[in-house]
């Protein structure tokens, strides 16, 4: 069985305090127990110390990016090493808010996941198309190329240890979901990529999160496809309520 894992990514939002409150909130509902086998939450960097102090230990803590580096000379980035001294144990990798703002290539990001790895730490590695490419029919090769560039130079062992988030970019703060059918689609197209690469039982154990415009009410019906393993959570993973419903929507 593949776990079920829902994450929030929590982008840049949210102060310290403002952190607490919300953690607060999830410690309290996550007492009654949750249907979801793996809560994550990615808060920002300046806020992962006390998270980790504060949170449920039912839930993991992770870092929204890291750089590919051990140590050195890079004012303003923060290195694996460093967020896992934090006790923070997932890193995201290859948002497309990095890819598109920051300027994350696939070659890039197979770097990042390599040092995540290499840390022992749980990587989240994130794909999606954006509209202009799938409206030209697009989207099946820039995913392929997302996850064979970022991902298809691992071995079975570390490609076992990474959780994939497919996220349209189209729907990803849009409040337009992917339907039901299309996020299947892909999911499964994702799992066949693995397949081919890695054989049937590597890819029927790595868990493929859907993200964008998830919300409490669509969960259910996302979840509910063969290859959907979970959410990766935005707008909705800052309302606790939202993002523990989300959790129980299996
Ligand atoms: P959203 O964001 O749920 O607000 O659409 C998802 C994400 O970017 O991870």
């Amino acid at each position: 069985m593949r776990k079920k894992i829902v994450a929030g990514n929590w982008k840049m939002n949210l102060t310290v305090n403002e952190a607490e409150s919300l953690v607060k909130e999830l410690n309290q509902k996550v007492k009654e127990g949750v249907k979801a086998d793996q809560l994550i939450v990615f808060p920002s960097f300046t806020n992962i110390v006390s998270v980790v102090n504060s949170i449920d230990y039912s839930i993991n803590v992770g870092a929204q990016n890291c750089h590919e580096s051990k140590s050195g000379a890079y004012t303003g980035e923060v290195s694996v090493d460093m967020i896992q001294s934090t006790g923070a144990t997932v890193i995201l990798v290859g948002h497309s808010e990095r890819r598109a703002y920051f300027g994350e290539t696939n070659e890039l990001l197979a770097k990042k996941v390599d040092a995540v790895l290499a840390a022992d730490m749980q990587a989240v590695y994130c794909c999606g198309e954006t509209l202009p490419e799938r409206e030209a029919n697009n989207h099946f090769r820039v995913i392929e190329s997302q996850i064979s560039e970022g991902l298809f130079h691992l071995d079975e062992s570390g490609i076992s240890e990474v959780v994939i988030a497919y996220e349209p970019v189209w729907a990803i703060g849009t409040g337009v979901t992917a339907s039901s059918d299309q996020a299947q689609e892909v999911h499964a197209f994702i799992r066949s990529l693995i397949e081919k690469k890695y054989g049937n039982e590597i890819a029927e154990q790595i868990s493929i999160l859907y993200g964008g415009s998830c919300n409490p009410k669509n969960a259910e019906e996302l979840f509910r496809q063969k290859d959907v393993d979970g959410g990766l959570i935005g707008g909705a993973a800052l309302k606790a309520n939202d993002f523990i419903q989300i959790a129980n929507s299996y």
